[in-house]
């Protein structure tokens, strides 16, 4: 089974792809992991990467596609994939495809977990995030067992800047221009389906899990 998880930032998309990926026994991908572990095995496109994360730029689409092409021929993925954090945009979207083309994969499903504002702006402002490991918290919802601290490394927990209240709503605004055209995109191709997600995360899950059954 290979599914994509589409959202908009605050709608869950890390954690559902996280529990989805153990329940079905597959490689949860996420692009901000595949950064992460290239930038710290100082591979080639890892250094490169750095290079642009230092001066404070985004790393360039395309040294992120070549991440993925080389994330995508690894041959963990046969069985199939959770793939969460991208495409978030058209231009993305058809870089996947041909990186699948090369790799003679499709998708199967495409997963848009759909929000409300109040309460991604809820969930978001919230996040505490791992500075070592990018492990994911929540002041209310998923308080860390020690305060300011990983439970899983131990590392720094931090507030994103882009994730207070006035950024958040600008970042909203950016993703419904951006996904708009992607949600066509795979509605044309009816592999999207859409899921309500702001009710609780473990319901979410079995409905997603019910939808890959019924299309398997
Ligand atoms: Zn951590």
């Amino acid at each position: 089974m290979r599914i994509v998880l589409l959202g908009p930032p605050g709608a869950g998309k890390g954690t559902q792809a996280k529990r989805l990926a153990e329940r079905l026994s597959l490689p949860h991908i996420s692009t901000g992991d595949i950064l992460r572990q290239n930038v710290k095995d100082a591979t080639a496109l890892g250094k490169e990467a750095k290079d642009y994360m230092e001066r404070g730029l985004l790393v360039p689409d395309e040294l992120m596609s070549k991440m993925l092409l080389e994330r995508f021929s690894q041959s963990d993925i046969k069985k199939g994939f959770i793939l969460d954090g991208y495409p978030r945009n058209f231009s993305q979207a058809q870089t996947l495809e041909e990186i699948f083309k090369q790799k003679n994969l499709d998708v199967d499903m495409v997963v848009y977990l759909d929000s409300s504002d109040s309460v991604i702006i809820q969930r978001l402002s919230g996040r505490l995030v791992c500075s070592v490991c990018g492990a994911n918290f929540h002041i209310r919802n998923m308080p860390p067992k020690n305060k300011g601290v990983c439970d899983k490394c131990q590392g720094a927990l931090f507030q994103r800047s882009d994730d207070r209240e006035e950024t958040i709503k600008k970042r909203l605004e950016v993703y419904k221009n951006e996904v708009s055209s992607l949600i066509k995109y795979y509605q044309d191709k009816k592999k999207l389906y859409r899921l309500a997600a702001d009710g609780d995360a473990g319901l979410v899950l079995e409905e997603i899990i019910a939808l890959t059954k019924k299309i398997a």
